[in-house]
């Protein structure tokens, strides 16, 4: 008998029809003989609804509230998928993340799982229940609701399934697996059998929402593979693994892109030592993400410092900078929320060389001006204007080869 956690997310339980036919899903596992945990997130379209609802009763939503509200959409789920259940003739049921014991930080809207109690899962399996979970959600040592970031039932599941030390961890979805890039955007783009998480670390960071990132983060350090896959087929899906010799043959696995990133440049500043320091220390505390960063230095001890962050945290960061350029005595600053970030990934860019010159080759032949560059051991990022995305993405997906059948390929 196997400890088995399934997730599903808001496309797969849109709907009554759609909560009873993953519920007949999970039922054939369990009548198999497995242990279940079902972990849900909210219908499609419903988390949206409430950050909209919110922003109409304040500009910046209390975050402690925000998580309250954000909370619900999966309480409507677990429960209606565990009475879906016992209609078809088998027990379940359905806990919220305090119930269980997720335990996070205080981080509201963005809080960090530290610890999981799984006491009260095994006495419901052992009591022969299907075991549904709310996504998303945990509860601080105070006792407030929290939420883990937008995506974040997949989290759920993979610190379930490490804390559980689950036979395996499914993550069902809209899509039949990870692809090499977004096949809604790219109708070229072609289901990875195999996938590092080294490498699915590196795509979920750079835009490619089919995995959360942090749930990857957590796969890898507790070393649980996962295997995304599609909720509609019985298809096989993608493995998210530890590397093996045989991954490194392509340079590139995968290209995505990020429109949810904004560029902020605080233009003419002294200068001196710390300055990086002091910009970006006030942005940090407030637990802003900078991503790509680019200096500039003139001729006149002066520099111009570029960076980007997340959309949903432009308007704070700006008013941060604002602050801080005129304490630095910078000249100006000025944002830009119409970029994007295109990225190729792959382990075999260790072993390749004019990976990076390619992709710029690329870009370049379609006219496309590159705003900033920045590169890790297995990634090359653009920014570019936003309305390029869908066209850089599709002309790099064809240059590095993505459209065909690579999975034989060595070099
Ligand atoms: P869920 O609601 O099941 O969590 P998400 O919408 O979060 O599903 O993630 C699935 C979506 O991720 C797909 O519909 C697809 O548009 C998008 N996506 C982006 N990049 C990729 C990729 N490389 N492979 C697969 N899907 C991707
Ligand atoms: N319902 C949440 C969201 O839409 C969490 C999730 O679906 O993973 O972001
Ligand atoms: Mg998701």
């Amino acid at each position: 008998m196997a400890l088995i956690i399934q997730k599903f997310g808001g496309t797969s339980v849109a709907n009554p029809e759609k909560i009873k036919a993953v519920a007949a899903r999970v039922m054939k596992k369990a009548r198999e003989g497995n242990s279940m945990v079902v972990v849900l997130s909210a219908m499609s379209g419903e988390t949206n609804r409430f950050v909209d609802l919110a922003h109409q009763m304040q500009d910046h939503p209390d975050p402690r509230e925000f998580d309250m509200l954000m909370a619900t959409g999966e309480q409507v789920t677990i429960a209606l998928f565990a009475m879906a259940v016992k209609a078809a003739g088998l027990d379940a049921i359905s806990l919220l993340g305090d119930q269980v014991k997720i335990k996070t930080d205080s981080l509201h809207t963005k809080a960090r799982i530290k610890e999981i109690d799984t006491d009260l899962i095994r006495k419901y399996h052992n009591q022969g229940k299907i075991v549904v979970v709310a996504g998303f959600q945990g509860v601080t040592e105070d006792d407030h609701i929290t939420t883990l970031g937008r995506g974040g039932s997949d989290t759920t599941a993979v610190a379930l399934a490490a804390a559980l030390k689950a036979d395996a961890c499914e993550i069902f979805t809209d899509v039949e697996g990870v692809y090499t890039t977004d096949p809604n955007i790219c109708n070229k783009a072609r289901k990875i059998e195999k996938i590092t998480y080294d490498e699915m670390l590196e795509l979920a960071s750079l835009g490619a929402k089919v995995l959360d990132i942090r749930s990857v983060s957590f796969a890898k350090r507790y070393k649980v593979p996962l295997h995304v896959r599609s909720t509609f087929t019985e298809s096989e899906g993608t493995w998210v693994v530890e590397e093996d010799q045989q991954m490194e043959s392509l340079p590139v696995s995968g290209v995505t892109y990020n429109k949810n990133e904004a560029r902020i440049t605080i233009t003419k500043v002294p200068d001196t030592p710390g300055i990086a320091s002091r910009i970006f220390s006030p942005i940090a505390d407030a637990g802003i993400v900078v991503d790509v960063i680019i200096q500039n230095t003139h001729m006149d001890a002066l520099t111009d410092m570029t960076f980007t962050v997340p959309s949903a945290d432009y308007d704070q960061a700006m008013e941060i900078v604002a602050q801080i350029a005129k304490d630095i005595n910078a000249e100006s600053f000025s944002g830009d929320k119409d970029i994007a970030k295109v990225s190729i990934v792959g382990v075999g860019m260790r072993n390749h060389t004019g990976i990076a010159t390619t992709m710029f080759k690329v870009l370049a032949d379609e006219g496309i001006n590159i705003l900033m560059i920045s590169t890790s051991e297995i990634k090359v990022s653009c920014v570019i204007e936003e309305k390029y995305t869908e066209l850089a993405v599709r002309s790099l997906h064809d240059a590095f080869g993505l459209d065909q059948d690579n999975s034989k390929k060595t070099v």
